[in-house]
C-alpha cells in the first residue's frame, strides 16, 4: 500500500510519521508531477485552508486530486483538510473552488480565538476506547447530508464523519502518540 500526502503546507510531517509507524509507504505531493505515481489513498493535513488551495489551484494539482477522489480514491482529511472536503463552509474566506466531495456542511474557524485551541478525549464509532482529540483553530461540522455517518461528536459539534471511502476529523490525531484513527483509515482502503 502506498499513500499520498498532500505537502504544500502544514502538518504533513505528522502523517508520515504516523504511516510509517504502521508501516505504510508513504510519498509526499508538492506538483503536479507527483501526483502521477501510483497511490492508494490520500491525506489531506492541518494547516491553513486558504493557503492550501491557493496552492493547490496555482500548482495545478486542484483538478487532477478532485477527479481522483470524485472517482472513488479514498481520502482521509483533518482540519483543514477536512473543509477542503466540505461541500459547505461557513467562513470560507477564499475566492478558490473547494473539493467539495463530501456532503457536510463545515463552520470554519468554529470555536472563536479562545477556546480554538484544546485536547479532550471522546468516543469514536469504530474505535474500541476513548481517542485523544487535539483541536488548534479547528473547524467543526455543522451538518451532514445523504451518505455521511457521523462518527464522533464533543460539545455536541460533530468532529469526526465518513463518507464511503471519505474520512475526516476536526482534529489532529497525527500530534499524538495513538494511532487508530489512522488504521481507521487504513481499513477503509483495504
Ligand atoms: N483554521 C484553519 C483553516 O481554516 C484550520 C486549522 C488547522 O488545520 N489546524 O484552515
Amino acid at each position: 500500500m502506498r499513500i499520498a500526502i498532500l505537502a504544500l503546507q502544514g502538518a504533513f510531517a505528522e502523517h508520515e510519521q504516523m504511516m510509517r509507524k504502521l508501516g505504510v509507504e508513504t510519498f509526499e505531493v508538492r506538483q503536479a508531477a507527483d501526483w502521477e505515481q501510483p497511490k492508494d489513498g490520500l491525506i489531506i493535513p492541518g494547516g491553513e485552508s486558504t493557503v492550501m488551495l491557493k496552492l493547490l489551484h496555482e500548482l495545478n494539482l486542484f483538478e487532477p486530486i478532485k477527479r481522483d477522489i470524485e472517482r472513488g480514491l479514498p481520502v482521509y482529511g483533518t482540519c483543514a483538510g477536512l473543509i477542503l472536503l466540505s461541500k459547505e463552509v461557513e467562513n470560507a474566506n477564499t475566492p478558490y473552488e473547494r473539493f467539495a466531495t463530501m456532503n457536510i456542511r463545515t463552520c470554519r474557524n468554529a470555536y472563536g480565538r479562545q477556546t480554538g485551541s484544546f485536547f479532550t478525549t471522546a468516543s469514536m464509532k469504530g474505535i474500541a476506547k476513548p481517542v485523544p482529540m487535539t483541536f488548534i483553530r479547528a473547524p467543526y461540522i455543522d451538518s451532514v447530508g445523504e451518505g455521511v455517518e457521523v462518527l464522533a461528536e464533543v460539545d455536541g459539534h460533530i468532529v469526526a464523519a465518513k463518507q464511503g471511502k471519505q474520512l475526516v476529523t476536526a482534529f489532529h490525531p497525527e500530534l499524538g502518540e495513538d494511532t487508530r484513527v489512522h488504521e481507521l483509515f487504513i481499513n477503509l482502503i483495504t
